[in-house]
This record gives C-alpha cells, structure tokens and sequence, in this order.
C-alpha cells in the first residue's frame, strides 16, 4: 500500500500525537474508522505507534483487526514493544513468529535490530542464536548495517568478542553507527571488567588496546567520530592511562563544536583524573555548564584515588546541596576517600545515611568500603565484627581489605583468618598468599613463610609480573622488572646506577629486610633497584623534558622502597612524579607523597 501525501498529512494524524491518555487515542481511532483512515497501511502504523506506549492490549487489538498486515506494521509494533514493555518482550518475538504464517511476508532488514536488542538485554543466548541463523535465511547477504550492527552488539555483550570483531570486519565500509557499536562494546566490557570503583585497573587492558587500534582504522576510513564515540575512546584512554590520546579527544570535541554533554564531560573527568591530572580534570568538571550526578561522582572520584579525602567530601557535600540525589557509585567513592585519608567517622557518617538518610539497604559494596575504612584506621576487630553481621555472604574483596590492613597494623591473628577465608573464595590468586607471607616475614616467621611459599609452589600459583608503563611524546614504553630489552637499555642502567648513587649521597637505605618481602607480588630475588617503576623513571629522566611531570603507570601495588626512593628522586632531580599503581595515585614532589605514605 503506498502512502501518499493527503494521508500523511491528514488532520486526524496530527491529533494522535497529543493524545496522553487512553481514552483521547479511542477518540481518534473512532475518527479514523469513520473516515476510513484505518484501512491504509500508514495511519495504521501511527495509531500502532501511539497506542502502543499508552496501552499494549489496545495496540494488540488493533492489530489483530488488520487483516492483511504489512511487514512494514509488524516491524513498527515488534519494536515499539521492545522499547516501551520491556516485560513483554516475548510477545514480540510471538508476532515475529506471526510473520511467517502470512505466505507473501518475509522478515526484512528492519525486524532485527530490536529483536536482537532485546535478547541482549535478558539475555536470550539461544534466541539470538537462532535468529542470527534466520538472519542468514531471509535476508540478502548485502545486509544493511543496522542488521550487522544489532548482531555484533549482541555478541559482545555475551563477551564473544572474537564473533563480534568477524561481523565487524565482514561489513564493508561500517558507517558512524556500526563504528560506535564496535568501540563502546570493547570499551564497556574493559570498564566492566573493572567495576570495582576502589580499583583503577584490573591489569587486563587488552579490550582498551583494542578500542585504540579500532579507533586509529576509523581514522583511516572517511567516518568521523560523534560524541559516542569519544566516550568509547576516552574511557580506553583512562583505562590505559593514555594522557597524549585524551588530550587530542578534548581538543576534537571543542574544534569540531561537539556537545560537551553529562557524559563526554563524565568522561573527561575520568580520564584526566586516571591520567594524574587533577587539575584538568577539575578546570573540565568547573566548566561544564551542566553537572548531573554521575559527573559529580567521576571528580569525587578522582579526588579520592589522589588522596584528597576533604576536596572530595566537599564535593560530596556541594552535589546535595545543589540537588543531586548520590547514587550507590558516590556513596561508595566517597568512602572510599575517607578511606584512603583516615577521615573514620565521616565515612561512618555516610555509611549511615544510606538507610537514615536516602532509605535504601547498603550493598555488599558499602560493606566493603565500612570495613575497609575501619581497618586501614586500625579498628581491626570492629572490621571482623562487622564482617562476621553483615546480612549477606561477604565476598573476597571484604576479605583481602582485612587482610592488607591486619598486614600493615601487624594483627597476625586476624590476618590468619581473613587469608583462610581468602583462599577458599579463590585459592588460584597469588596476591593472597603473598601478603600472608609478607606479613610472617614482618615477625621474623621465616619457617611460616618457607611454609606458604610451598603452598603456592604446589598449587602451581606464579604471580603476575610487576611492569610500568611510561609515556614519551606520545609513545608509551613498556618497562618489566629486570627489563633488557629496551632500545636504550645501556643509557637506563647507566642512569638508575647514577639514581642509587645519588639516592644513597641523600642517606637513603634501601629497607632490605622489610622489602624482601614488602613486595606484593614481585620477585623478591631480583634487585630493588630493577623495579619496573625504577627502570621506567631513569628512562623518563633521560628521554623527556625536564618541564613536565614524570607519569608512571603501573600494574601491581608500590613497594615501600621504591616508594621512598621516589620521593627522594622528586626532589634530587627537582620533578614532579606521578604513580598510578593498581589502588591509587602517588604524587611525588619536592620529597613529599600525597599518600603521606598512607596506602
Ligand atoms: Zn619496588
Ligand atoms: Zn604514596
């Protein structure tokens, strides 16, 4: 049926789109069976559209009245419930199947996408599967890119990355939407897989990489990036910690009068705080015209994991005042800044006001964040206790807080507990043996430590290895522990030589017996002084100008000594030096960290 102009202007159709009730649409339905609008293929399709939010039964009434329905009103009602009855989708998929049953219709390129999407979002394994075959069947191959687009979101959302990057590639010249779904998959699953707000990385960052290597091909080809894609690539930036890539996405957004929306500003934020520019990140959050609350939480954020408990609890303060409902995301990265700044009873505070305050029931990551807070204070019995009532089964990352802290305030008994409870809940993952045996090494329980060491020997558990990375103009050099393979490897060696020479003219003693076993996770073997931060600081100190900060960024935690050497570094060489280890920022300036060598 074609639609031609009288139709499609009629004055009954524009009356349609007013109608907020139910009753108004019967109205304007009567109109159209009295002036014989309903027999024609396009006023059905608005009256399908308007009903359909308003009532589904009516809408389903309407359109079981139609006796020789298009494919073209199938379509419109399939995704119209997909977006509006999330509850009902399988109802879709009953007129999907409907389709066939007409013997002149076939499903066509616009009956997929909104199917796929809502296999996506229930998720429906073995739907999508299946429709991915009819896909196949009914469609011509040269298949239109929303098709492939929906197809490769649903793929990857199912983490099958490999299928998603084989469509992706099948699709000859992918325009800005097939673009966009590639990069925010990849980028979504990377930050996914770091959900953990208290952790800035997972040490994973292949999915980043990725959406780096995607956006330089966009590049190549004629589509330009929109705002979406900017968020997808910013995110890898901050993951990566890729300061050279953020800026040039900063500066694309403002040459090319992009909107600097909630969230390409959230995501500036993020990764100019990620990146160690805390400054940036503040001027870009100051200048948003519009704050909402997941703004607010990504500079909250970012004060915290730079040790700026008080900025962060201000902020925190200001975004009620200015309205803003916090979320489960500010609640927990403003504890985590009280955390990480001894600031007990503010944090408590907040913990508190999550059933006082808002009226909601803390999650297992509020929990986390209370017995986190109490045991880096010391509070190492009132953290088990809380553990011990808490309503739900707690996880390892309550149990490893625990143990990291007990470490620390040398309480063996409770760190003994909190690692059997740690090994049970993932006996494969190194890191809890290691602070165990760290922790025996403190009090000379040589025996004890021989003893986990075999532990981890038998279970065939190796750690990960340390490695930093360091940006110079833009090219990112990648530094393991005892690293060789540089192109300057003889300039660096030289270089760290001359470091320790200097650090030791400063009085600096390398903390031998305590770092032996400090180290979280690196081999304890290997000298100090090959640390990969070490290695990666000497490189930086021959290869960039002495202008601009020293940005490091590595995989595993600090160990005390090569903390102390780079306080010592930043003042013998008058440079500023910025750590982003796995859990926070050190800033190393004028001898001095911003973690006043709490972390
Ligand atoms: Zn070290
Ligand atoms: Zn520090």
């Amino acid at each position: 049926m074609k639609s031609f102009n009288p139709i499609c202007s009629h004055p009954t159709l524009q009356l349609l789109e007013k109608c907020k009730t139910l009753y108004a649409l019967k109205q304007v339905h009567a109109q159209m069976i009295t002036t014989g609008l309903n027999i024609h293929t396009y006023p059905l399709s608005r009256i399908l559209l308007s009903a359909s939010p308003l009532s589904l039964t009516y809408a389903l009434t309407i359109f079981n009245q139609i006796t020789n329905p298009t494919v073209f009103l199938f379509n419109i009602l399939i995704s119209s419930i997909i977006t509006h009855h999330k509850n009902h989708t399988h109802i879709a998929f009953g007129l999907y199947n409907r389709i066939f049953t007409h013997k002149n219709l076939k499903p066509n390129c616009f009956t997929y996408p909104s199917l796929f999407k809502a296999c996506g979002f229930h998720p429906w394994v073995l739907h999508g599967l299946a429709l991915h075959t009819q896909v196949l069947k009914f469609l011509e191959s040269s298949c239109d890119h929303y098709v492939q687009a929906s197809l490769l979101n649903f793929y990857a959302n199912l983490g099958k990355f490999d299928v998603a990057r084989y469509l992706f590639n099948q699709i000859s010249n992918p325009d800005l939407a097939t673009w966009n779904s590639i990069l925010t998959a990849y980028a979504r699953n990377a930050s996914n897989s770091t959900s953990c707000v208290s952790r800035i990385t997972n040490g994973d960052s292949s999915l980043s990489l990725e959406v780096l290597y995607l956006f330089t091909e966009m590049q190549n080809s004629l589509v330009r990036p929109n705002e979406v894609t900017l968020v997808a690539l910013l995110s890898a930036c901050s993951d990566l910690g890729v300061l050279s890539q953020g800026i040039w996405a900063h500066a694309y957004v403002v040459k090319n009068n992009l909107k600097l929306n909630c969230h390409v500003g959230t995501s500036l934020i993020d990764m100019y705080s990620k990146c160690g520019c805390l400054n940036l990140a503040y001027q870009t959050f100051d200048h948003l015209r519009q704050r909402d609350t997941l703004c607010y939480n990504a500079m909250i954020g970012g004060f915290a994991i730079h040790g700026y408990g008080q900025r962060a609890l201000d902020l925190y303060k200001k975004m009620r005042l200015e309205g803003l409902l916090p979320d489960n995301v500010t609640i927990v990265v403003s504890m985590f800044a009280c955390s990480h700044v001894g600031l007990v009873e503010e944090g408590c505070k907040i913990f508190d006001s999550i059933r006082e305050v808002y009226g909601n029931e803390p999650t297992l990551e509020h929990y986390g964040c209370l017995v986190d807070l109490l045991a880096r204070a010391g509070r190492l019995q009132e953290a088990e206790e809380k553990i011990k009532k808490m309503p739900m089964k707690p996880n390892a990352i309550l149990w490893r807080s625990l143990l990291g802290a007990a470490r620390v305030h040398g309480n063996l008994a409770i760190g003994e507990v909190a690692l059997k409870h740690l090994i049970e809940l993932e006996p494969e993952t190194s890191g809890n043996y290691v602070l165990l045996s760290n922790m025996y090494a403190k009090i000379n329980r040589w025996d004890d430590v021989k003893k986990v060491r075999k532990l981890m020997k038998d279970h065939d558990i190796y750690k990960m290895p340390g490695s930093s990375l360091v940006e110079i103009n833009g090219t990112m050099h990648e530094f393991l522990i005892g690293d060789k393979t540089h192109p300057c490897t003889k300039e660096i060696y030289l270089k760290v030589e001359e470091i320790n020479n200097r650090l030791l003219e400063y009085g600096h003693k390398p903390r031998t017996k305590e770092v032996l076993f400090d180290i979280e996770e690196e081999e304890k073997e290997d000298s100090l002084s090959y640390h990969s931060e070490r290695l990666a600081i000497a490189f930086a100190l021959i290869a960039s100008d002495a202008s601009v900060p020293i940005r490091i960024i590595k995989n595993l935690r600090v160990c005390s000594d090569c903390h102390d050497s780079g306080k010592l570094v930043s003042v013998i060489y008058q440079r500023e030096i910025i750590v982003r280890d796995r859990n926070r920022f050190h800033h190393f300036k004028d001898g001095t960290c911003s973690c006043l060598d709490y972390w």
